[in-house]
């Protein structure tokens, strides 16, 4: 298979410090969503495999963990240079193989490496603990430590960005990784990011990259006995049992789990409606709404409801729609067919609730347009589940009270948007919505590598970056030191 530029050969799989190939007897096709363009054809992994991998992670991270936080960083800041470096090559790749657009490409290029740069900041930051003790002679500290080996499962969706969160900062603070990437996006959700920490000078073992399917090693992978925590980003579905498996009471294993979302966009009848229009745009169709924190429902006060309907459809009809690689596509392709076809189910669901109609078209391959519905009930299906499509409802709210509740009226709590023209009025109604990230005049889809990341009811577990990176994939020890002999009761 000639795959053009630096990486080839990623047929092979980086497990326990070599590339190899997958030992299932399987294969894995790795397909371009837009024109089914053979990209790799992937030996999967077997279970063998992972117990390779696990049990050289196991081994290698002792020494990884005992590098000096210079030593750790270094390595951070050269897969930074590598991002840069190789920028083009893999936004090509990201294009190819996750449907991206250009636009969405170079985002997420940027966020992978961002992370990137922000984790080389934490082998330096990792503090522990001088606690005073009520013991005589006694000195109370608090180390805070690696967690040891960590397994990562991602999804397809920002199949770089998504791994990299997890995994760079989890070696940063000295653990050892093993990652399951997606199977429709196996080469940047993973093997990419293995060529990139290797070129870095990442010891070899530290990090193993298994290519196989959810379905067939994703129990394995969890209930493996080596992973200290598993670290899944996927839908909650999945997360529910992954969280089940590895915390469930057999095995105590730390989990972060990073769930769906059922994003709400409330415009409130004093905003800017031309730029909240925009940002409904961009919020829902930056990467046709496949985004956790996408854009899932817009909610608007009734007095503003049909004039807000007019701006967001005229902006949203005049949207690029096709060949991902050309440089203004905003509307690309669906990541595969099954994921199409259940998108097809939705539209035909919220037609069948009585949803009104005010885009649609039909899709030509995987390239659905953007299809809008208002008048939308929230007992419909549109509502009250997540679409991870180019499809939005918008629905009225008869005042700020209702929006309120229209908005908290989801078994989610990922991430949220209200536009105002009065920012405290937009602070106290974001502090009333239950979720784990609100964004007052923005679009809900924001990411920064210092600012916590996660969500609330079934959106999930945790937190990632920044501090709360560093909480998440490091423990605290407690070692007290006796210094005189302790006077003890019997
Ligand atoms: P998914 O089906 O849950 O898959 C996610 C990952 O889990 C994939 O690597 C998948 O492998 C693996 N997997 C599947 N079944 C497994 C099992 N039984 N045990 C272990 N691993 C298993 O999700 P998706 O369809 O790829 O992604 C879309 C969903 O992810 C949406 O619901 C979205 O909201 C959510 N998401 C959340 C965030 C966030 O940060 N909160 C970010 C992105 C996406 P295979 O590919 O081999 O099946
Ligand atoms: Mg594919």
């Amino acid at each position: 298979m000639s795959q053009p530029g630096t990486y080839q050969n990623l047929h092979l799989q980086y497990i326990a410090g070599e590339w190899r190939p997958g030992r299932s007897g399987r294969t894995l096709e790795d397909r371009s969503p837009y024109d089914q363009q053979l990209l790799a054809t992937i030996p999967m992994a077997s279970r063998e495999d992972l117990d390779d991998a696990y049990a050289r992670a196991a081994q290698a991270q002792l020494a990884w963990a005992a590098t000096g936080p210079a030593e750790r960083s270094a390595v951070l800041l050269r897969a930074v240079a590598i991002f840069d470096h190789r920028r083009d090559e893999i936004v090509d790749w990201l294009i190819r193989e996750s449907g991206s657009t250009r636009i969405k490409a170079g985002i997420e290029w940027a966020s992978a490496r961002a992370i990137t740069l922000e984790a080389a900041s934490f082998p330096g930051r990792v503090q522990g603990r001088i606690l005073p003790s009520g013991i005589a002679g006694k000195e109370s500290r608090v180390y805070r430590k690696p967690l040891g080996v960590v397994g990562i499962i991602s999804p397809w969706n920002f199949p770089m960005h998504l791994t990299q969160r997890s995994l760079a900062p989890a070696l940063a603070v000295g653990n050892a990784a093993v990652v399951k990437p997606a199977s429709d996006t196996p080469v940047t959700g993973g093997l990419l990011l293995a060529r990139i920490f290797e070129e870095a000078g990442l010891p070899p073992g530290v990090l193993s990259v298994v290519v196989g399917a959810g379905s067939e090693i994703g129990d394995a992978l969890v209930e493996h006995p080596v992973p200290a925590l598993i670290s899944f980003t996927g839908s909650t579905e999945v997360g529910r049992g992954i969280g089940r498996i590895a915390s469930g009471g057999e095995h105590l294993k730390h989990v972060a789990l990073e769930l769906g979302g059922n994003g709400p966009f409330v415009v409130l009848a004093d905003a800017d409606l031309e730029q909240a229009a925009h940002a409904a745009a961009v919020g829902k169709f930056l990467h046709i709404g496949q985004i956790c924190m996408a854009i899932n429902r817009i909610i608007v006060e009734q007095p503003v409801y049909e004039r807000f309907i007019e701006l967001f459809v005229d902006r949203v009809s005049k949207l690029p729609v096709g060949d991902p690689s050309l440089p203004d596509t905003v509307i690309g392709p669906v990541i595969s067919a099954k994921q199409l076809e259940g998108l097809q189910k939705k539209i035909a669901q919220a037609k069948a609730d009585g949803a009104r109609v005010l885009l649609e078209a039909p899709a030509k391959g995987q390239v659905l347009p953007p299809h809008v519905f208002a008048d939308v009930r929230p007992d419909s299906e549109l509502f009250r589940n997540e679409i991870f499509g180019p499809l939005v409802g918008i629905s009225a709210a008869r005042d700020e009270e209702h929006a309120l509740e229209l908005a908290n009226a989801t078994e989610y709590g990922l991430s949220s948007a209200v536009f105002t023209g009065s920012l405290e009025r937009g602070a106290w109604f974001a502090q009333r919505l239950r979720a784990g990230m609100t964004h007052v005049n923005d679009i809900p889809v924001n990411d920064e590598a210092n600012a916590p990341f996660g969500g609330e009811k079934n959106s999930g577990i945790g937190r990632f970056n920044g501090d709360w990176a560093i909480e998440e994939f490091t423990t605290d020890h407690w070692i007290s030191v006796q210094r005189v002999p302790r006077a003890y009761p019997f």
